[in-house]
């Protein structure tokens, strides 16, 4: 995901839009199965503010997921902006910034690593196929999503198991 940047780099306030469509695949190389078979579209501008060019914009994205109470694949929509400020890389020694300066070679700004960063952060820590999954019967291991069993249901809130035990008592 290369932006040509030869025009903009000349005139400061500057300001050229980018579009980049297509399987994660062809976007990313191999190595990304989360998204590989799915198409990515990024879109958003670069704007030469003088001392750098900065890059922003949104992914748009779908991911293969699998759900932590069911096991299910599922896909979801994701969509993240992101925003980057880089410098040209020549301007290294005598700006020596350190941290989390972007650098830009040549004539091109490539956001692919940019993009494939915002994709892994945006990458969920819980994934559930819905907010109603019943995930799996912790007795028998049935699937409650596709039939209920016929185990009996205890108490599941832990807060209420410390009052179920007294009233078992009674
Ligand atoms: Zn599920
Ligand atoms: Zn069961």
């Amino acid at each position: 995901m290369k932006i040509s940047v030869a025009e903009l780099r000349q005139l400061v306030g500057e300001r050229q839009s980018f579009r980049f469509a297509g399987p994660a695949a062809a976007l990313f190389g191999e190595g990304e199965p989360l998204w590989v078979d799915d198409p990515i579209a990024v879109e958003g501008e670069v704007v030469n503010n003088g001392r750098v060019l900065a890059v922003s914009g949104t992914i748009r994205a779908k991911a293969t997921l699998v759900c932590n109470r069911c096991l299910a694949e599922y896909a979801q929509d994701v969509i993240v902006p992101f925003a980057e400020d880089y410098q040209k890389a020549s301007d290294l020694q005598a700006t020596d910034a350190g941290g989390d300066q972007a650098y830009y070679q040549g004539e091109e700004i490539d956001i692919t690593d940019l993009v494939r960063e915002t994709l892994l952060l945006a990458e969920p820590l819980k994934a559930l196929c819905s907010e109603e999954c019943k995930g799996f019967c912790a007795k028998c291991g049935a699937n409650l999503n596709v039939a209920d069993c016929n185990c009996p249901r205890e108490t599941i809130d832990p807060r209420l198991a410390g009052l179920q035990k007294l009233l078992n008592k009674e």
